[in-house]
Formats: C-alpha cells, structure tokens, sequence
C-alpha cells in the first residue's frame, strides 16, 4: 500500500536506525505523544534500533485513556434513560467508570450502539424520531472536524433529538502542562502526525521557545519514528530548539484549513479535566452557545459523582510518561485486556495494553 509499505522496509530502517546512531553522542530523553505511535514502536521492535543513549517515554495521546471517569459515568447514566440510544466507538464500551463501563450498561438493557461514524448516529436520530440519540464525542484535535460536521449538519437539518457529549481534548495544553509539572524529564518530542494534520502546527513554535524542547511532527510507521527521532536529535545535538515536520505527506505548517473551519464554527476552547492529569485550563473543545441545544451535557443534567475505589491503577503516572506500565505492580496480573483496571490497558491507543501485547511474553 503506498506511503504504507516503503515505510516499513527492513533495509531503510536498518539505514535510519545507522544514521540516528551517528548523530548520538549522549544521552536524551523524548517522549512519543500519540499511543500511536507508542504502539508502532513496540509492535515493530523498534528499541532494538535505538542508540542506547536515547530513552523514549510514553505520551498522554490516547484519547480514551484521558477521559475522566466522572465522564464515563455520565456517559452510562444517560444510556440507562429509557428514551435514549447511547452510540460510541468500540473503544469506549469498555472503559471503566467508577463502578461500571458502556458494555456492562448495554447487558443491563440499555440501548447502546457501537457506531463507525458519528454520521451514523445522526441517521438513527433521523430514524427514530422518538428516542433522544447522544454521541459520545470523545478524542484529540484529529476527530473534532467529523464530529464538529455531525452538530453543524443537525442543526441545518433541524435534528432535535441528536446531541453531542463532548470529551475534546487539544495536545499543546497537554504538553505544556508536562513541561511544566514537577520532575519533567522530556526533552523532545515527536509530536503526533494526524492531530498536525488537522491544526498545522503553527502554534507548536512558542511552545518549542519558551521551553527549549525540540519537536518533530512525525508519523505512525516504523520508518517514521526513526526519521522523526533522527531530525528531534540532530536538533539536541545542535542545541537547537524548532519545530521540524518528518510527516510532510500528510501535515502542511496551517493544518486542513476547511477542517478548522467547521471545527471552530461548531467548538470553543474550554477548560477539560484529564483522567490522571486533572483539571488543564483551555485544553479542550465543548460546543459554542450556538450549539447549545446539542449539548447533552445540557440536555441531560445529571449528576454522576466519581466515587471510584482506589485499585491500585497509575495511569495517571503513565499518562505523564513517569512510570511505565511494566512498573505497575498489577501490569499483567490482576490488570489484563479481558479485566482491564484502568483505561491504557483498554485503547488500542494505550500504553499498558501495547506493553501487554508486545512485550509481555518476548
Ligand atoms: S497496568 Fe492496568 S492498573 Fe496498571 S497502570 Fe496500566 S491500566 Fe492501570
């Protein structure tokens, strides 16, 4: 498949893999943001093609992983109304709330729908007049314009009984509140492709100055990170701290100014509290006043007060790239894919559940 395959070839990533190699000559440290990315590299084996002198840590780029619980709850609590389709990805049905998840709401009887598409939930609003159908509308800047499209077209549409629950969260807060926190140890980035796709990453220069961190905007394949990897140390080596784009087949400096459009027609810039990160002022998306009747934060006001029992999980910690899953003392033990404790062990996109795929048993 083309800009699949020629970036997964053995023999250029042995060639990338020499050259990041010549340009080390001591030891950093980078974080990957996206759990893509985390997933790539673990997959592919790539710390084996690493210098020994650069320590990758984990990023908070898994958008299920930082949904809060409370959240969650919400989330169940509206599907348990009897008028209401609940629809969300696959990946959020298993999350865990306080005391339940999305699967466990729907065995009770709940009317949950797995959907691929948030156009799809659309459509079963148009279908079923009678029922109020909510969209968990949960991710990174990456799924904002699909969603942000989903409100606007119901509203010309005149679509009464569709809403919005809205978990957007935005990287740049996120980073800045890691290069802020007490103990940070990054030192570069690669930062994550697709939400640069939508954005651009014009607004990733001031966060590269004020903090002296080079970035990369890199892919997801094996040969992306190494070349992505190769640019952000050259920087460090330079001693130079900008902002470098390894993934120009997909990212243009402005990002997808007709995405952007509909996103900041439908979204504004809120406050977001991240599960394990807590509250981070302006980090994330809710819907403008315009779009209030979509809101089914508003739609349905209920309360749902976390009272979750401390099990143990540090996904806050892995979040942050502080612990590594394997330093969770329930990682692979009482906390598995089939029981999952916390939310990396759940995502595709999470760091615990690529540990457990990949690293586990080799
Ligand atoms: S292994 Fe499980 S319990 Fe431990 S941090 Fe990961 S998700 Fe939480």
């Amino acid at each position: 498949m083309k800009y699949v395959d020629e970036f997964r070839q053995h023999h250029l990533v042995k060639k990338w893999s020499e050259a990041l190699h010549s340009v080390t000559t001591q030891s950093w440290t980078i974080m990957e943001v996206c759990g893509g990315q985390t997933h790539t590299i673990a997959k592919y084996g790539l710390h084996a093609f690493l210098p020994a002198k650069i320590r990758l840590i984990h990023g908070p780029g898994c958008p299920v992983c930082v949904t809060p619980i409370s959240l969650v709850d919400q989330a169940i609590q509206m599907a348990m109304q009897p008028h209401v389709i609940f629809c969300s990805f696959g990946d959020m049905m298993r999350v865990p709330g306080s005391h339940s998840n999305l699967l466990t709401a729907k065995a009770k009887g709940a009317d949950v729908r797995i959907v691929l598409s948030p156009l799809d939930a659309l459509k079963l609003a148009e279908e079923n007049k009678n029922k109020q159908v909510v969209f968990f509308a949960v991710g990174f800047e990456t799924t904002a314009p699909a969603n942000a499209m989903c409100a606007y077209l119901a509203k010309k549409r005149g679509v009464s009984n569709f809403s919005l629950l809205v978990s957007h969260v935005l990287v740049p807060p996120a980073l800045h509140f890691l290069l802020e926190s007490p103990g940070n140890e990054v030192q570069g980035f690669l930062a994550a492709g697709h939400v640069c796709a939508i954005t651009g990453y014009s607004h990733y220069h001031a966060l590269a100055k004020r903090y002296l961190v080079p970035m990369a905007i890199t892919g997801f394949e094996p040969l992306d990170i190494l070349q992505g990897l190769y640019l952000c140390i050259q920087l460090l080596e330079n001693k130079q701290c900008k902002v470098v784009n390894q993934y120009h087949r997909c990212v243009q400096e402005n990002g997808n100014v007709a995405a952007m459009r509909i996103v900041n027609e439908v979204f504004k810039i809120v406050d977001r509290h991240w599960r394990g990160m807590g509250l981070i002022p302006s980090s994330g998306f809710g819907l403008q006043d315009a779009y209030a009747d979509y809101d089914a934060a508003l739609k349905f006001p209920l309360s749902a007060p976390s009272t979750l029992k401390e099990n143990g999980c540090i996904s806050g910690l892995v979040l942050q790239g502080k612990k590594r899953p394997c330093d969770c003392p329930l990682f692979g033990k009482s906390c598995t894919p089939e029981n999952p404790l916390g939310a990396p062990m759940v995502s595709n996109e999470g760091a615990c559940s690529a540990y457990y795929q990949y690293f586990l048993n080799s």
